[in-house]
């Protein structure tokens, strides 16, 4: 509990209502948001994320990430005229869930008045996610949902990012997702991913649009709070498949060091990218070509996409 002579250590006038322990600041909502803001900003300098005539197609999945980043650059954009965000959302058909996000993510952009795209997995692939979860279980794969998930909504995203004449994709990874994935890949051996995970991926193909996180320096509470403060509506309700055993280790292991040892997330985050410049010369570099089967990019004959859409068909 706050003692009622505690102020906003920003403003120092109004009560606190968060306490960022990592940083020792005690905020209250209004200097709470704009410090959120003021991180977005200033993550997408450091990283030089975007560029004054970008358009940029914004991932929406209509949960609380998604939709603060969304609020966020959509106030931004209105200091840029020459560029331009679009919404992007990938239905990978999964019921009685992205049914509501669809909408919340729709509503949002009637809202803030900013086009709304969507792409879903049949359409594109022939199947829902259910359905290949379906088929995946019958034959009694291995692989867990999210791995044919991830993989799929990439490719969706890059085409439909692409479809809209959009240079840049943003999506709604925090910190918190970073340094999941950072463990994630040290965990699995994956050099390559380590290396090239960044919060701004490289060019390194004309139709492989870059990609960018302006989160990557919020920790996912803040984007949470931000949403709850700014009065957003956003999907609560967690996917049904939401089960990668791994990574739910890992983030449970990563909040209980960050309850003893405040800030350890940001220390994670900072040391894998110092970390990088190494690691680039120690993993393979690519040479992307085009899938043989779907002609998208792909550093293999076959995208990964085609790979583990040919293990349900
Ligand atoms: Fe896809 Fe897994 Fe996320 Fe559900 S939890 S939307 S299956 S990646
Ligand atoms: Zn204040
Ligand atoms: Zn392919």
């Amino acid at each position: 509990m706050n003692s009622p002579a505690v102020k906003c250590t920003l403003c120092k006038r109004k009560e606190p209502f968060f306490h960022r322990v990592y940083s020792g600041e005690r905020l209250c909502k209004k200097c709470f948001a704009k410090s959120v803001e003021d991180k977005v900003r200033a993550s997408i300098v450091k990283y030089k994320m975007l560029n004054y005539s970008d358009r940029v197609a914004v991932a929406v999945s209509g949960g609380k990430d998604s939709i603060s980043l969304l609020h966020i650059l959509s106030s931004m954009e209105r200091k840029f005229p020459k560029a331009s965000l679009v919404a992007v959302t990938v239905d990978e058909g999964i019921k009685g869930y992205r049914d509501e996000a669809l909408e919340i993510a729709e509503k949002t952009c009637r809202k803030l008045g900013i086009a709304h795209h969507g792409v879903s997995f049949e359409a594109l692939y022939g199947f829902t996610l259910d359905e290949i979860v379906t088929r995946m279980r019958e034959r009694k794969g291995e692989l867990t949902p999210c791995a044919f998930c991830g993989v799929l909504r990439r490719k969706a995203l890059n085409i439909v990012a692409l479809e809209v004449g959009a240079n840049k994709v943003a999506t709604g990874h925090t910190l918190d997702d970073e340094v999941q994935t950072s463990l994630l890949n040290i965990f699995h051996g994956d050099v390559a991913r380590l290396a090239t995970g960044k919060p701004v991926t490289d060019v390194v193909h004309p139709r492989l649009v870059q990609k960018v996180k302006p989160f990557c320096e919020v920790p996912e509470r803040e984007t949470a709070l931000y949403a709850y403060v700014k009065g957003l509506s956003f999907q609560s309700q967690p996917c049904p498949y939401a089960s990668e055993a791994l990574r739910n280790d890992i983030r449970g292991l990563l909040n209980r060091m960050e309850e003893r040892h405040a800030g350890t997330k940001f220390t994670v985050f900072k040391s894998i990218e110092r970390l990088r410049p190494a690691l680039r010369d120690l993993a393979e570099k690519a040479e992307f070509k085009e899938c043989r089967e779907c002609g998208e990019p792909s550093s293999g004959d076959l995208c990964m996409a085609c790979q583990l859409l040919a293990k349900i068909r």
